[in-house]
């Protein structure tokens, strides 16, 4: 058993097995041609409750066997032009090469010495995040598990900053087209039930900065305490970007604490041409940014960065056996003190590669990439009478509905687009995703892959209206 522990005995092992598994994704990356195989949960079940986990199989080979049938084969390939769905990347080989290390020498970035330069390197990137956002000297952070972790300790710290006698008065700001997990934050962090207040949102999906400032008055005259702006740099459903420096000037105004969540909008802190799309994220308490949306990183790798070093206080507890308060009299940097988690990944290392082999520009460019490629779909979209399409994109995203001519009924509608989502997904042929809008059902295209073509855009929009024609086509027979 002992020939499975990875060391310097078993240096060999490790590097035949590492090879085989990387072989086996290799090959199979060279020869998917569709992101899925539209397996269902009732086929795929069964092959993997028949596994006993109590009869190992002793060999690399034959594990990997297995694995296909339980996983490679029929796994959501985020790497195919035609994965269109969700905000996942393509990764970039560096990045993959930098996971393949972290996890052998399996660093913990939770103290210095679990980690030494792992700490180092992880400062380093935070450091350089917060000068491209434009944060200013003060400003520190800490790589966490992803965009919902960052957006609870940003919110975490604007609570302990707001010092109100009451948390059933705090009251968190952010737009109808916010991210859930603000909601999630406010639950944990003890608010109440309606302290999270979704503003209305403009026709391009951006907050209305008038609404803010009018709640932000009523808040005053209410005896109610502003915790937090969360504005949004770059909406999950429409990668809509809210109005950043009027927001900033609210929040000055009402010294409220800015939290920018730029999980996805992030991107354009590496961006070429289109970084002042983001322009007013420099006046922000508090940032989100998912290096595993746009940044083309494998998950996890997100941070959470803040304006002024010294609000990260909030998340620091001390524990005798590992990072006592004597070490920071010591200088002795651990991260923990600025975590929310206490074993953590060594996740910078894969941002590190990528910076050291490509450069930020590479991965801006790989970012502006896709979103051309959006306008690019926007122009289809709006050029084809069979869809409506909501708004141009900001980043890479386009939410759309198939409307047919001579179908008046918007549950009808409703219904054919729910279909063809479906059918879509069943064939393997292309994943879509699908959200509302104004209560109705619409589908959507995150394009997060330079790989893909307009063409492709194209092709997936045909094979979306004839599923759909052929719901309707069916729903007519079975009216007549
Ligand atoms: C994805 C996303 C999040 C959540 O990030 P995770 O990494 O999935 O936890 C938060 N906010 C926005 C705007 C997002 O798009």
């Amino acid at each position: 058993m002992r020939s499975h522990l990875l060391n310097g005995l078993t240096a060999e092992h490790y590097r035949r097995s590492v090879t085989e598994g990387v072989e086996r994704v290799a090959a199979k990356l060279a020869t998917t041609d569709r992101p899925f195989t539209g397996v269902t949960v009732d086929a795929l079940a069964p092959v993997v409750d028949a596994i006993d986990l109590d009869r190992p199989l002793g060999d690399t080979a034959a594990v990997l066997d297995e694995l296909e049938d339980v996983y490679l084969r029929d796994a959501v390939y985020f790497h195919h032009p035609r994965y269109l769905a969700h905000l996942n990347c393509p990764v970039v080989i560096p990045a993959v090469l930098a996971e393949a290390v972290l996890c052998a020498v399996n660093s913990s970035l939770d103290t210095w010495d679990q980690s030494a330069g792992g700490t180092l390197i992880e400062r380093k990137l935070i450091d350089w995040t917060a000068a491209r956002i434009g944060l200013g000297p003060a400003a520190d952070g800490v790589f966490t598990s992803g965009g919902t972790q960052s957006n609870l300790q940003a919110l975490l710290l604007a609570r302990e900053e707001a010092k109100a006698d009451s948390l059933a008065r705090l009251r968190i700001f952010t737009s109808e087209a916010g991210h859930f997990s603000v909601r999630k934050s406010a639950t944990l962090l003890g608010l109440g039930p309606d302290a999270v207040v979704a503003l209305p949102v403009d026709r391009d999906q951006r907050m209305q900065t008038v609404a803010l400032a009018r709640e932000l008055e009523r808040c005053a005259s209410e005896d109610l305490v502003p915790m937090a702006v969360v504005a949004t740099a770059g909406t999950t459903d429409f990668g809509s970007i809210d109005p950043l420096p009027e927001i900033a000037a609210l929040c000055a105004q009402y010294g409220v604490w800015m939290h920018v969540d730029a999980a996805y909008g992030c991107g354009l802190l590496a961006s070429l041409k289109h970084r002042d799309r983001i322009e007013g994220i420099e006046h922000a308490d508090s940032v989100t940014v998912d290096y595993h949306k746009s940044f083309f990183q494998p998950v996890s790798s997100s941070a959470v960065l803040v304006r002024d070093a010294a609000t990260l206080r909030h998340a620091t507890y001390h524990a005798e056996y590992l990072n006592p308060r004597r070490m920071v009299h010591e200088r002795i940097p651990n991260q923990v003190d600025k975590s929310l988690q206490t074993t953590r990944r060594f996740d910078a290392l894969k941002l590190w590669m990528t910076l050291r082999t490509m450069g930020a520009d590479g991965i801006g460019q790989l970012f502006d990439e896709v979103c051309d490629l959006a306008r690019e779909g926007w122009r289809l979209l709006a050029a084809d009478p069979r869809y409506d399409v909501v708004v141009e994109p900001s980043l890479s995203t386009l939410v759309f509905r198939y409307i047919p001519a001579d179908v008046t009924d918007p549950a009808e509608i409703d219904r054919a687009n729910l279909y063809a989502r479906k059918a879509l997904f069943a064939s393997g042929d292309a994943v879509v995703a699908g959200t509302k809008v104004a209560g109705r059902h619409y589908l959507k295209f995150t394009l997060l892959n330079p790989e893909t073509r307009t063409a492709d855009i194209a092709a997936v929009l045909d094979l979306i209206a004839g599923h759909a024609e052929q719901y309707l086509g069916e729903s007519l027979d079975r009216a007549s």
